[in-house]
């Protein structure tokens, strides 16, 4: 015995009402009646079972493309929060230095790095939440400013990047100024009535080049920028923009 038993032939009525068929088909017409009568009672049960087949099959089918549905949009789910952060939406630290790099590959390329000035006070003073709130006004002004195909990113607690695909210095420095200057005037409700502004530093570097470079640099520029009093923009070139620029 191998174990596996012979599974029923579901259409074995059908077959034999065939056989008999068959037989009184060749004996004459005496037997013909009687094996007529079995095989219709043979065909509609086979159209009932057929019928029963046909339904399931599309119920299983039906269910099938749900659940593909279903994993294609779970997919979609675990990329997008593989690669956002989840308070403000944009980008986060590893997809930037993924795009970064990857970026590197094909052409030169411009990092503004921004950091909010004086981020503790407005914790300090009014809380995390309302810290929180200020964040996302800060992301709103450069999704104001940021066009698409540049990139929008979040790579530390109140430090953002912007990555456009170019290295041309005084492009970037047009995006960065536009940017800082959207902070400044943007109304961001502080219970204080006081304002928010940020510091910049950008990088532009050759194809070839790589993310650490990138961001070595414009955050070398972004110290320069808060040094030299906050609420502008510095290059890695040493160059510092005043506030008005
Ligand atoms: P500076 O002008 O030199 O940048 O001063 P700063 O006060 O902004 O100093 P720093 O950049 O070191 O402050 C970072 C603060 O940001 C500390 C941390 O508590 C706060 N922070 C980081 N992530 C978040 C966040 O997701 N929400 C809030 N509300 N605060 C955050
Ligand atoms: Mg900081
Ligand atoms: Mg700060």
């Amino acid at each position: 015995m191998d174990g596996l038993a012979e599974a029923p032939d579901l259409f074995d009525a059908e077959h034999r009402a065939l056989l008999a068929a068959r037989a009184a088909h060749a004996a004459g017409p005496a037997d013909a009646h009687a094996a007529l009568g079995e095989l219709l009672a043979a065909y509609e049960r086979l159209l009932r079972e057929t019928r029963r087949l046909v339904r399931r099959s599309d119920r299983a089918e039906l269910e099938m493309t749900r659940l593909n549905q279903r994993l294609q949009d779970l997919a979609g789910e675990l990329q997008y929060r593989a690669t956002h952060d989840p308070l403000t939406g944009v980008l986060n630290r590893a997809a930037i230095i993924e795009r970064v790099n990857q970026l590197f590959g094909r052409g030169g390329l411009s990092l503004i790095v921004l950091d909010i000035d004086h981020f503790k006070r407005v914790n300090d003073s009014f809380g995390h939440p309302v810290g929180d709130r200020v964040i996302l006004g800060v992301v709103a002004c450069l999704q104001q400013v940021v066009l698409p195909p540049a990139l929008i990113g979040r790579v530390g607690g109140e430090e953002f990047t912007v990555l456009l695909p170019h290295d041309d210095a005084a492009a970037a420095e047009a995006v960065a100024q536009l940017a800082r200057r959207a902070i400044e005037a943007h109304a961001f409700g502080l219970p204080d009535g006081s304002r928010v502004t940020a510091s910049f530093g950008v990088s532009c570097l050759p194809c070839g080049a790589s993310f650490d470079e990138a961001y070595g640099q414009a955050d070398e520029a972004l110290y320069l920028a808060k040094r030299g009093g906050r609420n502008r923009v510095a290059h890695a070139s040493g160059d510092l923009h005043a506030q008005t620029g």
